[in-house]
């Protein structure tokens, strides 16, 4: 099954008077959408009643939930000590996932300044499998960790980094942000088969099945020399990757992925209309 949402809450939920994410997948639901990620990136403060709360309301309004991992998570400091709490925050995510009873997390490997690309990767990579090993100990295991391809050029997340990374353990689901990947590539999105040709590379690196569970972000993105600059919304036309592209080629390969759309403010109107978007290909 195919699911869409938002990444974190639209301005419109706030201007309806609502006050926590409790309300969140109720409100989701009655808006047409079945998918949430929700947002810890400055700092995993929810306690374990509010996410509990949150789990229970999703369960009841068919909300498949994901959870976004602290921005300023650096898996390739050159400081050992802020590997080790970058190691902390994504556990911490996951034990929130865990209260919140979330599928997935999102995370973010960091950024290779300061040191070697090949390096910032390696140790990404062992720090990943420590995480992993801790999560397993700690009954942790059933959640699926989503490393991010990231939409700087000094970013550790590039396609192919974050399918190295992800090859490094079956359980590990790439998020592939699109608008990330436009950006990255000088605006490199452009046709189905753009898409088409990106995907053949994730199914050749990491197979069928974690092709077809992909978990997505989707925006217009604006762009510079080093890559992202701002998110805009489906309104904002000037700016790429156009959205019908890729709902075209998910349709043809039968994939069933998560898409959260990352949109401006409207993030939940804008899922909204990429899920109308995808009925409209799919013809019902
Ligand atoms: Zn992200």
């Amino acid at each position: 099954m195919i699911r869409f949402g938002p990444s974190g809450n639209s301005e419109s939920f706030y201007e309806q008077g609502y006050k926590s994410s409790v309300d969140m997948p109720a409100w989701l639901n009655e808006l047409g959408l079945n998918a949430y990620e929700y947002q810890c990136n400055r700092g995993v403060n929810l306690g374990k009643s509010t996410a509990e709360r949150i789990g229970t309301e999703a369960l009841r309004n068919n909300i498949f939930l994901s959870i976004h991992a602290p921005y300023y998570v650096n898996m390739a400091s050159p400081e050992e000590e802020k590997r080790t709490k970058s190691k902390r925050y994504i556990i911490e995510t996951l034990t929130a996932a865990k209260w919140m009873g979330a599928k997935r997390i999102v995370v973010h490997m960091g950024s290779y300044s300061k040191v070697d690309r090949k390096w910032a990767v390696e140790i990404a990579k062992e720090g990943l499998a420590q995480v992993i090993k801790e999560a397993d100990q700690l009954g942790l295991n059933d959640i699926t960790i989503c490393p991010e391809i990231l939409g700087k050029n000094n970013q550790l997340g590039s396609l192919e980094e974050i399918l190295y990374l992800c090859s490094s353990d079956e359980r590990l689901i790439p998020t592939v942000d699109f608008g990330h990947l436009h950006a990255r590539g000088q605006g490199s999105l452009n046709s189905p088969e753009d898409y088409d040709c990106i995907l053949d590379v994730i199914e050749n690196s990491l197979g069928i099945e974690r092709l077809t569970n992909l978990h997505c972000h989707f925006s217009r993105v604006e762009f510079t020399k080093g890559g992202e600059k701002k998110h805009w919304s489906m309104d904002d036309t000037i700016y790429g990757p156009e959205f019908s592209h890729l709902a075209q080629i998910i349709y043809k390969r039968k994939m069933e992925p998560v898409i959260i759309c990352e949109s401006r403010n409207k993030m939940a109107e804008d899922a909204l209309k990429m899920k109308k978007i995808y009925e409209e290909i799919k013809g019902c």
